[in-house]
C-alpha cells in the first residue's frame, strides 16, 4: 500500500491539539476538515484558528491572507462527512483508549484501506489504539507539541504493526508543513522527548526528597549554570505537578515523595496558585543564579544520558533524532547525546555506578549501551566517538556541522544557522562550525556566499548567553575568531535577515560585507541592558558603518530599529517587503556570482584593510591591488566582453 498523495485531511478534535494541528495543516496549503462533537466546540476552535491567525498576520509571519488560509478549514460535528474524502486522518480527541477504540472503529468503517490514520496522544501506546481497526499497518502516531503553531517538532512513532510506507507517508507529510519530523521505532512510553524529561524533573525530585538538595538550589544550577530554559521544579509547576504525577503512576515507577506531598495537598503548581513556588502570594519561581551552587547537575543529566543509551540501544531512536527532540520538543540548549559525548560517557557511567553502590537503587542501574559504548572507548568527543561520531569530518565536509547547514551552489555557499528554537542564538558551538566553515571550504568553488536563519523569526536574536554568569573574565576575553573569519573571506558575504537581528546576531551581520534585509526586521545591540557591551567587534564595526553618532545611539540606548531605519542609516543595504526578499537577494548573488572572482576579493582587501590604514597607505594598498588585477585573464575578458558588447565570463584567473 501506499500514501503517495495526501491533498486533504482531517482533524478529530477541536480542542487545544486539535485546532492547532488543523491550523497548521491548513496554513500549509492542505484543504482540512475540522471535527468536533458539539457545534458549540468546533466554532470554539474555529475561532481560536481565526485569531491566531490575525495576530500572525499581524506580524507579518503568514506568507498569504489569513483569509485565504481560513477558507482552506471546514468544520463539521459529523464524523463521516469529515472523514469520507480523506487521504490522512489526525486524531486529537481527549486521552482515553476507550474513547479512541471506538473513534478508530469508526474510521475502518468510513476510511479507505489506503487513507492513512494518525494519533496524537501523548501517553496510550500507539499499538492499542491500532487494536479497534483491521488494517493497524496504516495507523501511527504523530505527536505535536503545544502549541502547534510555535513547536517545530513532530514524533513520527511506529506502532507494532505500522508499515514503513505509513510511517514514511507520516514523515513526508510532516515535513511538507514544514515542521521537522524525528521517527520514534518503537512504541515506547513516553516517546523520546517525554522519555528524556522524565528523570529531568524526577532526579532534582528525588535529591530534594532525600535531603541532598533543595528547590531552588536545583533551579538555579540547571538554568543558569547548564543552560536548560527554565529549572526542573519550574517546569514541574508550569505542566502540573499532578500531570507527571500521573504519568509515573501509570508508569508503575515510585514517585518522588516531595512530589506526592504536592499532590496530595492539591499544590498542583502554577495553575492552582501553588506549587514548588508561590504564585499567589509569593513571586513564583524567584531563584537567583548564585544559589545553585553544590547542586550536582552530573547526576540529572547522567540519568538523562542513560534514558538516551537506552533508546538508542533498543533501537527506538537515533543520537539525531533524540537530540532534535529535546532541542526542539524541550528547548535544550543541545542535544543530550551531544552534551553527554562533551561531558564524556566514562564520567557519566562512572556517576552512575557510583549512586547505584551508594543507594542501591536502580533507577542508576546503567543502559547496557551506555557500558558498551564506553567498553569500545567511545566514551565522547575527547575519544573521536561517542553517541555521535566525531573522527569523519574531513575539511570542507559540509555535512559535518551540526548547527548549521551549509551547501554550495552553483557558486554560492548557501550558511544557514540552524537553532531555530533559540532564535538562531550564536552558541559557542555554533560559533566554532562557522569558523570553521570559513576559514576551510574550498574557495576556488565559491563566488560569493549567503548567511541566513532557519525557522522564521529571526537571523539570529543574539548570543547564547547561558553560562554567562559562571564564565572567568578571562575567559570572555578570549573571543571567538568567528566574526574576524567571515570578516576576511575572501569571497563577498550577504546577511539575509528575516526577523529579529540582534546582539551577537547584530555583530555576524556585521562581520559580512552586505545586508539586506525584510521590512519586519528588527536590529539592536541590546548587550547594555545586561550590564555588557558587544564583544563580537559589534562597538568598532558600528562606528565603521554607521559613524559615532549612530553608532552611540544603539550601543548606549540598547533598543531595536527597524529594517527601514537601518537601510535610511546605512546598516541594511535593502530593506524589502517579505515577497520581494527572495528576488531582492538573488539579484545581488547575481551580480556577484557573475563578477570577476579576483577583482572581487582584492577590493574586499584593500576595502576592509584601508578602513585601519593611513590614508596613504590605504591608497598604495589600492594601487598595489590595481596593479596585480591588470595582468590577468579576468581583466583580458572584462574588457574584451565590454568592447565587443557581450557579457564577460569571469574564470578566476
Ligand atoms: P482537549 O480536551 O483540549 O480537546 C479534545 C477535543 O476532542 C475536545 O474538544 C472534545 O470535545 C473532542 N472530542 C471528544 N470526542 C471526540 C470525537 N469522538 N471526535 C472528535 N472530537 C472529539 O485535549 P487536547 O489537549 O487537545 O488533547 C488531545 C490529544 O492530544 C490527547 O490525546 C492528548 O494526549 C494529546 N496531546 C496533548 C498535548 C497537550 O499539551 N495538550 C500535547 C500533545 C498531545
Amino acid at each position: 500500500m501506499s500514501y503517495d498523495t495526501i491533498d486533504r485531511v482531517a482533524v478529530l478534535g477541536a480542542g487545544n491539539m486539535g485546532h492547532g494541528i488543523t491550523e497548521v495543516t491548513a496554513m500549509a496549503g492542505y484543504d482540512v476538515t475540522m471535527r468536533d462533537i458539539e457545534e458549540e466546540l468546533v466554532e470554539d476552535g474555529y475561532e481560536s484558528i481565526a485569531w491566531s491567525l490575525e495576530k500572525l498576520e499581524e506580524k507579518d509571519r503568514l506568507e498569504e491572507p489569513a483569509d485565504e488560509i481560513l477558507a482552506r478549514i471546514e468544520t463539521t460535528t459529523d464524523l463521516e462527512a469529515a472523514v469520507a474524502d480523506a487521504d490522512l486522518v489526525i486524531e486529537a480527541a481527549p486521552e482515553n483508549l476507550e474513547l479512541k477504540h471506538d473513534i478508530f472503529a469508526d474510521l475502518e468503517r468510513y476510511t479507505d484501506e489506503d487513507t492513512l490514520l494518525a494519533t496524537n496522544t501523548s501517553s496510550l501506546p500507539i499499538t492499542d489504539i491500532a487494536e479497534a481497526v483491521d488494517t493497524p499497518e496504516r495507523v501511527l502516531g504523530l505527536h505535536f507539541f503545544n502549541p502547534p503553531v510555535k513547536m517545530d517538532l513532530v514524533e513520527v512513532i511506529y506502532g507494532a504493526e505500522t508499515s514503513d510506507a505509513a510511517a514514511e507517508a507520516g514523515y513526508g507529510w510532516v515535513e511538507s508543513i514544514e515542521k521537522t519530523p524525528i521517527y520514534v521505532r518503537k512504541d515506547v512510553r513516553g516517546f523520546v522527548v517525554n522519555t528524556i524529561v522524565g528523570p529531568f524533573i524526577g532526579e532534582p525530585a528525588w535529591m530534594v526528597s532525600e535531603g541532598d538538595a533543595d528547590v531552588r538550589q536545583a533551579d538555579a544550577a540547571m538554568a543558569h549554570q547548564r543552560g536548560y530554559p527554565m529549572g526542573p521544579f519550574e517546569l514541574a509547576d508550569l505542566t502540573g505537578i499532578d500531570v507527571g504525577y500521573h504519568v509515573r503512576k501509570e508508569a508503575g515507577d515510585d514517585i518522588p515523595p516531595v512530589m506526592e506531598e504536592k499532590v496530595e495537598a492539591e499544590e498542583l503548581g502554577k495553575k492552582t496558585g501553588k506549587g514548588f513556588y508561590d504564585y499567589e502570594e509569593g513571586d513564583g519561581p524567584d531563584y537567583e543564579p548564585g544559589d545553585g551552587e553544590g547542586f550536582d547537575t552530573l547526576q540529572v543529566e547522567a540519568r538523562m544520558i542513560n534514558r538516551a543509551a537506552y533508546l538508542v540501544g533498543e533501537d527506538v531512536a537515533t543520537p539525531e533524532a533524540i537530540d532534535i527532540g529535546v532541542r526542539l520538543g524541550l528547548g535544550f540548549p543541545e542535544g543530550i547525546c551531544r552534551r553527554a559525548d562533551k561531558i564524556g560517557l566514562d564520567r557519566v557511567l562512572e556517576k552512575l555506578e557510583t549512586r547505584l553502590e551508594e543507594t542501591g537503587d536502580d533507577r542508576f542501574e546503567p543502559h547496557p549501551h551506555l557500558r558498551e559504548l564506553v567498553e569500545e572507548g567511545k566514551t565522547g568527543e575527547d575519544a573521536g566517538a561517542g553517541f555521535h561520531d566525531y573522527g569523519g569530518g574531513e575539511d570542507g565536509d559540509l555535512d559535518a556541522y551540526r548547527y548549521l547547514n551549509a551547501e554550495i551552489d552553483d557558486g554560492v555557499l548557501e550558511v544557514e544557522l540552524d537553532r531555530p528554537e533559540r532564535m538562531n542564538a550564536l552558541s559557542a558551538d555554533l560559533l566554532g562550525e562557522i569558523d570553521d566553515l570559513f576559514s576551510t571550504v574550498d574557495t576556488d568553488e565559491i563566488r560569493c556566499a549567503t548567511i541566513e536563519g532557519t525557522g522564521d523569526r529571526a537571523f539570529s536574536a543574539g548570543a547564547d548567553i547561558t553560562g554567562f554568569g559562571s564564565l572567568e573574565p578571562t575567559d570572555a576575553m578570549d573571543v571567538t575568531p568567528a566574526f574576524e573569519t567571515v570578516h576576511e573571506f575572501p569571497r563577498p558575504v550577504i546577511a539575509k535577515i528575516d526577523g529579529y537581528c540582534l546582539g551577537a546576531g547584530l555583530e555576524l551581520a556585521l562581520a559580512c560585507d552586505l545586508r539586506i534585509a525584510t521590512k519586519r526586521s528588527a536590529f539592536g545591540a541590546p548587550e547594555i541592558g545586561l550590564g555588557l557591551i558587544p564583544g563580537g567587534g559589534g562597538t568598532q564595526r558600528l562606528m565603521r558603518v554607521l559613524g559615532e553618532t549612530r553608532a552611540k545611539e544603539l550601543v548606549f540606548r540598547g533598543n531595536h530599529i527597524d529594517a527601514e531605519r537601518a537601510a535610511n542609516w546605512g546598516l541594511a543595504n535593502r530593506a524589502v517587503d517579505r515577497d520581494e526578499f527572495d528576488e531582492t537577494v538573488e539579484a545581488f548573488v547575481d551580480d556577484l556570482r557573475n563578477g570577476p572572482p579576483l577583482g572581487l576579493e582584492v577590493a574586499k582587501k584593500v576595502m576592509n584593510q584601508g578602513e585601519d590604514a593611513s590614508l596613504e597607505a590605504a591608497l598604495a594598498m589600492e594601487s598595489q591591488g590595481f596593479g596585480l588585477l591588470i595582468g590577468t585573464d579576468d581583466v583580458r575578458e572584462g574588457t574584451a566582453a565590454f568592447a565587443e558588447d557581450r557579457e564577460p565570463e569571469f574564470e578566476g584567473q
